[in-house]
């Protein structure tokens, strides 16, 4: 039989149009190529001595140093800082647009109902519970800068007794820093009255 009358390759592919490549005037089974191709590179990265982490497809390890080499390149993200802000930028407009997942709700998380003038409202459209960030900030109410400023100095002044404290218990004959230990206390009460 001659070798154009063959309906299949020796390896019983048939040699129908799909499975067939024509290359000058001669017939390849398409099949046979990928196998072999395939065969002939496992042999070649066996040679060249290829070792795959542990647990990992060659292509999930190939995508793990890619991403390592982006974020190398990119930052911690790995995508160039202009796609991530014009992603966060069409995010944002979707937000405004359609809202998000809290759009719908009626209270913040802490239950404090929303009501005109209880939230700010940020950038991408979202409400800030007022009464939350009074809590956040470990306040009843609203400071001015002034209380804000006394209130710091009171934190500092209690900071510096304790040290002072501190020193003044390890050195007990020490009539200095039991003086300045004193001195201390009754600035911190000070402060602490007029804050
Ligand atoms: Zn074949
Ligand atoms: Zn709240």
């Amino acid at each position: 039989m001659h070798h154009r009358d063959k309906t299949a390759c020796p390896q019983g592919h048939p040699y129908d149009e799909q499975n067939t490549r024509w290359y000058r005037g001669r017939r390849y089974c398409k099949a046979c190529n990928c196998k072999n191709g395939n065969q002939w590179r496992e042999r070649k990265r066996a040679e060249l001595g290829e070792v795959l982490p542990p647990g990992l497809t060659r292509r999930q390890a190939a995508a793990k140093t890619r991403w390592a080499l982006r974020r190398e390149k990119f930052g911690p993200s790995g995508v160039r800082p202009e796609i991530v802000a014009r992603l966060r930028e069409e995010a944002r407009l979707r937000i405004l647009r359609n809202g998000n997942q809290h759009s719908g709700k009626t209270h913040c998380c802490r239950g404090h109902k929303y009501q005109p003038g209880s939230y700010y409202v940020g950038k991408r459209g979202n409400r800030q519970c007022k009464a939350c960030m009074l809590i956040h900030v470990g306040q009843k109410r609203w400071r001015t800068a002034a209380e804000k400023k006394r209130a710091a100095a009171v934190v500092l002044a209690r900071a510096y007794m304790i040290d002072v404290g501190i020193r003044a218990n390890r050195e007990p004959d020490s009539a200095y820093w039991r003086a300045r230990y004193e001195a201390a206390i009754a600035r911190w009460q000070k402060l602490k009255q007029a804050a």
